[in-house]
């Protein structure tokens, strides 16, 4: 046994703020411990549009980049019990989305089970994450009635669904609306569009892996005092690999980020980036999200494609490498 250990990768995160009391605690729910993400854009400007096109592109690459590196090693130097994960290209979901109404919930999880169901996408395990990117101009609404207008910029979850055989399956989810629009989706503060969902894809790829099933079966990881997840919690919008990305707090509600990022801003007031604690985390036990009906969605046959490999660079600039 070679007893020199000042090779080895220690993962070092930095604290942007002091605070001793541990609030952040298990629940004995799952966790992903590898992430297995895939980016689903919904809506069929992001293939029809090429500046859109193009920002697909960009955001598959991005989220390659965040669940394969350093991002991640700073959730295991934490102690959450997940670590880095990979990414396989997304997909475009050419649905017409209707403009004049809210994109609702439901229909989300919808077109994430169709998807599955015809293996547009990767299929369901106990890794997978499906991070959905709703198209410009497109407002979206829970169960709960929060809107991406007044209430979110984005938020994950998970539902009982099927896979390609129709197996029973848990599927988790994230959802991420586009910034701005028309109808005035709310966006996070001093960054591009572009940084916006980087930052709130961050936050929700981080709550995803560490609670994934915060709306459905038991909690993982949660503060139960300040009533969020790893993400909701003294934010900080961070410059990481030429990405905007956002901090995480540790089990003590310190903020970390991962080495090598930069300090952009804090976010002091909570309502500035349109995501509170709480507000979009859904607690487990909540009828009201899966307690109602609604009318079957009429189902506006996708067209798919595939977006571009992805440009492996990220393979790896190893342990030189969240959310
Ligand atoms: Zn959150």
């Amino acid at each position: 046994m070679n007893a020199t250990v000042k090779n080895r990768f220690t993962p070092r995160v930095e604290n942007l703020e002091e605070r001793t009391v541990p609030t952040v605690t298990y629940h004995g729910g799952a966790v992903m411990p590898h992430v297995q993400a895939q980016a689903i854009y919904l809506g069929s400007d992001w293939g029809y549009n090429s500046n859109l096109h193009q920002q697909a592109i960009n955001l598959d690459t991005y989220l390659n980049f965040l669940v394969k590196g350093r991002y991640m090693d700073m959730l295991t130097s934490m102690g959450y019990g997940v670590g880095r994960g990979s990414a396989s290209t997304g997909v475009i979901d050419y649905s017409t989305l209707n403009r004049d109404y809210y994109l609702d919930d439901r229909d989300i999880q919808g077109e994430v089970q169709y998807l599955i169901s015809n293996a547009y996408v990767k299929q369901p395990n106990a890794n997978r994450l499906y991070v959905v990117f709703v198209e410009p101009n497109v407002a979206i609404r829970t169960d709960d009635g929060s809107t991406s207008i007044s209430n979110f910029l984005g938020y994950h979850g998970a539902f009982a669904g099927r896979n390609y055989y129709g197996q029973g399956a848990d599927i988790r989810y994230a959802v991420i609306a586009y910034p701005g629009g028309w109808m005035g989706n709310g966006a996070v503060g001093g960054v591009s569009q572009f940084g916006s969902m980087t930052t709130v894809a961050s936050h929700e790829v981080a709550e995803a892996v560490t609670d994934p099933d915060v709306n459905y079966k038991q909690l993982g990881w949660y503060d139960d005092q300040r009533n969020g997840e790893v993400g909701d919690i003294n934010r900080y919008t961070l410059r990481f690999g030429g990405y905007n990305v956002q901090s995480i707090i540790n089990k003590n509600d310190v903020a970390m980020k991962p080495t090598g990022a930069a300090t952009l801003y804090k976010n002091h007031n909570q309502a500035t980036d349109g995501i509170r604690p709480g507000h979009n985390n859904w607690i487990a036990g909540d009828t009201d999200r899966h307690g109602r009906h609604k009318a079957p969605r009429k189902h506006n046959p996708p067209k798919h494609d595939r977006l571009p490999g992805h440009m492996t660079a990220a393979v790896d600039q190893v342990f030189e490498k969240y959310l």
